[in-house]
């Protein structure tokens, strides 16, 4: 009997243990321990109830021998018998007087009720309930392995509690890493990535999947170091020193796929108890705009010196000229003179105009002016006669059909447009010839092509030519004025009209092929698809 006894304790403990250290979700683990603890003192039910870390009510786990709905009979039961210190080695009789009420009341045969506490260190965090139908006194040994039982339940929620919180933890983590706008990095001892976010993959163009495992100067090459060391030197260096202080690397970083991106990043040590480093945290920053906006100031200051000042020192060279107490002007050279002085004085206001319109369009500032009834024709000719005086070796032929509609634009802006795209053909076709002006009709929109036999634009280039102050090297760059915005307001006027601008040209630098540039914009007829911005 007693050999009997201790075999069965020995199994039944065998298989919580066993439960306990299986990857079993914890309400199997609960069934299987209140399952064993009714069983063990062949009692009739059983339950297990854990309190709410939230708000510490109790609420059931596990339920072994009977049904839900009947065990919540029990709750009035449940509640309001705190535990007491102790009392594990005997039957609480307020609580059996309110066990058997209920028995009675719902005619469910039990008739001693067993409570055991599962305790994490002094917090009660559950109870274990077994429900007997006989009156039989269950000794000392038994209520001790019981107890044994409930401690293993406590310990199973506990280690359940704390996995859940590091999975939480960790959950949170992953978001932070992932949702983040900085690049984030992970590395271990050896410098290999261990962890790389989609921030970072978009700032350097590798692929997470392509770069953990991989030492961080395979994926983190240099193009040009803006700081004196890279990680790399810095720790032949000594870094980190005891204290663990950043440190800030900053460059350009080699790509691939695209131009190479400005980048900045700070590395943190983390490190153990001991003060070893155990990793490194890096964070990156994309600094390809603002390098890009230095870049960007640098051609504006350069570019608008260089363009203002000419004009300027022609105007006060005439106008000093003109004031000479010691000479006679002839009316016609006074006249001629007056006239570069007036010529100047525009080109300064066109410039100034054009600054002052990019800056708009930075700022979202732009507005179109819109009237109805716009005549590209009429708009063309007049330009056309405005540049024809100032040319003797280029030939302007305009050809628009006859139904060529009205539409509805910004007149300024559109004579604009036209003044830089003509102006462009002249100033790029240094040998003259024709510039061709021509109108087309479609549908849903109207076209016009300026085309020039200039020098064209090299295949190289054609990525740029809209950008803001993109000029293009060229001997003529150097020889024409201009500041590279033309164009860049141009395709903005267009498309805020609702069109486009497009442009075919062959390199004529090698004395090849057919020569000249043909730009083309399209404004649509019908006004609704004007962008009012
Ligand atoms: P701006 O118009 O501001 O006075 P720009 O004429 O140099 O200066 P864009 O009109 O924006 O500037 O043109 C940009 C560059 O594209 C020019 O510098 C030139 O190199 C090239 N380009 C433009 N039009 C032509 C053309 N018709 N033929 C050849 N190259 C052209
Ligand atoms: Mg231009």
């Amino acid at each position: 009997m007693l050999v009997d006894y201790r075999v069965r304790q020995r199994e039944y403990l065998l298989s919580i243990s066993r439960a306990l250290t299986s990857e079993l979700d914890l309400s199997d683990v609960l069934r299987i321990i209140v399952q064993a603890s009714v069983d063990f003192i062949s009692g009739r039910a059983g339950a297990i109830v854990l309190a709410d870390p939230s708000d510490s009510v109790f609420r059931i786990a596990a339920i072994y021998g009977l049904q839900r709905d009947h065990f919540e009979r029990f709750a009035p039961m449940l509640s309001g018998l705190p535990y007491k210190a102790g009392e594990e080695q005997e039957a609480i009789p307020e609580l059996t007087r309110r066990m058997q009420r209920v028995a009675k009341a719902a005619e469910i045969g039990v008739t001693q009720v067993l409570r055991l506490p599962m305790l994490s260190g002094d917090a009660l965090i559950g109870m274990i309930y077994v429900f007997q139908a006989s009156n039989y006194r269950i000794s000392s040994d038994a209520s001790n392995l019981l107890q044994s039982f409930a401690d293993q339940a406590a310990i199973a929620v506990k280690n359940a509690r704390l996995y859940q919180e590091v999975i939480d933890e960790k959950q949170r983590l992953d978001a932070i890493l992932e949702q983040s706008a900085d690049g984030v990095m992970i590395l271990d001892r050896q410098l290999r990535i261990d962890r790389f976010n989609p921030s970072l993959s978009r700032m350097t163009g590798s692929a997470r999947e392509d770069v953990i495992g991989r030492y961080h100067r395979d994926v983190i090459r240099w193009h040009k170091l803006r700081t004196e060391l890279t990680l790399e030197t810095a720790i032949v260096d000594g870094w980190p020193l005891p204290g663990g202080a950043h440190l800030y690397v900053e460059g350009d970083l080699k790509r691939t796929d695209r131009e190479n991106t400005s980048l900045g990043i700070t590395y943190a040590p983390l490190l153990n108890s001991r003060g070893a480093m155990t990793n490194i945290i890096a964070n990156v920053r994309d600094l390809t705009r603002y390098r890009q906006e230095e870049e960007l100031q640098k051609t504006f200051i350069s570019v608008v010196s260089h363009e203002l000042k000419t004009p300027v020192s022609i105007i006060k060279g005439y106008a000093g000229t003109l004031r000479r107490k010691d000479a006679k002007w002839s009316p016609g050279l006074l006249d001629e003179y007056a006239a570069v002085i007036e010529e100047e004085a525009d080109r300064l206001t066109g410039l100034i105009d054009n600054l002052l319109e990019a800056s708009r369009l930075q700022s979202g500032a732009f507005r179109l002016e819109l009237t109805d009834e716009v005549s590209l024709p009429r708009l063309v000719t007049d330009t056309a006669v405005r540049f024809e005086s100032q040319t003797d070796i280029h030939e302007f032929r305009i050809n628009f059909p006859d139904d060529f509609p009205l539409i509805t634009g910004d007149e300024r802006r559109l004579v604009q447009v036209l003044n830089n795209l003509i102006n462009n053909a002249i100033k790029y076709s240094p040998d003259g010839g024709y510039v061709d002006i021509t109108g087309h009709t479609h549908a849903d929109y109207v076209t016009v092509s300026i085309q020039d036999q200039g020098i064209g634009i090299p295949e190289h280039e054609k990525h740029r030519i809209f950008d803001k102050f993109a000029r293009l090297d060229n001997a003529l760059s150097r020889k024409t004025e201009g500041t590279g915005l033309g164009l860049f307001l141009t395709k903005a006027i267009v498309e805020a009209h609702g069109g486009s601008i497009w442009f075919s040209s062959n390199d004529n630098s090698h004395g090849s092929g057919n020569p000249g540039t043909i730009f083309t914009f399209s404004i649509p007829r019908d006004k609704h698809f004007i962008k009012h911005r």
